[in-house]
């Protein structure tokens, strides 16, 4: 099955703007100073269809960083470059339980492998990324995040210097990864590569292409450039699908039945696999970091639009 008609998306969407759009539960995350100071109440949705057709909402126009969005992305290009095997040996795919920062979900683990999607699996990825210096791995992630935006992604350099200045706890997951073998770069060059893929700027409307990318078995449905190989997208669609919404991973797969991943400045994408993608921006988020509003109408759109993966039809 595709998508419902362009149409039928469009009110669709409509309906689900309405229906949540004075939804004022949650906070912006404030860990990270410059993310404290956004706008709650920005809002917008988009959908991107496999084959291109797209649909907007509210602010799906307005720039934040991506944040941990770009996990999925990044895992997928160190798939590409190390094959998909020799990604889940050096990084591991088992969901954790644990929130996106956790220590524990390290030390619990007898491998001390992780999963991708969650802060140490991330950084261990990053320190995966082809290059021979920092600066060319940076430039592998800006560029291929870029091919699946299809447009050129740039850091907030506030962003970036604002968590650069704060992220003692991810130095501190990437050394002890360090000391566990765990790690394929300098521990701490790594977590700043990382901290600056976050800082990428995105809007809703490129989280739904990149999402569609991977719905779309690795072909941009914009630009019709293939990113990755068809069959690395069904391993990293499953490791989504284990830790993207960290310690609420099981609660979202029970309500969506769709992988999905959030970031902390409010984004949060789901992915239909040979449909589509949805992207929400609203920045409130729960305990565990996930944009409220962008969880419900994910779980709306996925039972609108029919996207349910778990559905017999
Ligand atoms: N840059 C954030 C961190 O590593 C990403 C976390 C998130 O978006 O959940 O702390």
């Amino acid at each position: 099955g595709k998508l419902p008609d362009l149409e039928l998306v469009r009110d669709i969407v409509n309906q689900a703007y309405e229906r949540f759009a004075d939804d004022r539960t949650g906070a912006v995350a404030d860990y990270i100073p410059a993310l404290a100071r956004v706008s709650p109440d920005l809002f917008g949705i988009s959908v991107v269809g496999v084959g291109g057709s797209d649909v907007g909402v509210g602010d799906c126009d307005h720039m934040f960083s991506i944040q941990s969005i770009s996990k999925p992305f990044v895992f997928a290009l160190v798939c590409e470059a190390v094959g998909a095997e020799g990604a889940r040996a050096r990084i591991g795919v088992n969901a954790t339980g644990l929130p996106f920062n956790s220590v524990m979900g390290i030390e619990l683990n007898a491998d001390r492998t992780m999963n991708p999607m969650v802060n140490a699996g991330a950084i261990a990825t990053t320190s995966c990324v082809p290059g021979k210096t920092a600066e060319e791995k940076f430039r592998f992630i800006q560029e291929g995040l870029s091919r699946f935006a299809g447009r050129q992604l740039e850091v907030d350099e506030e962003v970036y210097t604002s968590e650069a200045a704060t992220n003692l706890r991810n130095r501190g997951i990437a050394k002890l990864l360090e000391g566990y073998d765990r790690m394929y770069w300098d521990a701490l060059e790594a977590t700043d590569i990382y901290t600056r893929q976050c800082s990428l700027n995105v809007t809703a409307k490129d989280l739904a292409v990149m999402g569609a990318t991977l719905a779309g078995g690795g072909v941009n449905p914009i630009t019709h450039e293939r990113v990755i190989d068809t069959r690395n997208c069904r391993r990293v669609l499953a490791a989504l699908a284990t830790a993207g919404l960290y310690e609420q991973s099981g609660d979202w797969l029970f309500e969506v039945g769709l992988p999905g991943k959030s970031g902390v400045s409010g984004g949060i994408i789901t992915i239909a696999p040979g449909k589509g993608a949805v992207s929400v921006f609203s920045p409130r988020l729960d305990e565990a970091g996930n944009s409220i509003k962008g969880q419900l109408i994910s779980k709306y759109l996925s039972e609108r639009l029919g996207l349910n993966l778990f559905a017999s039809q």
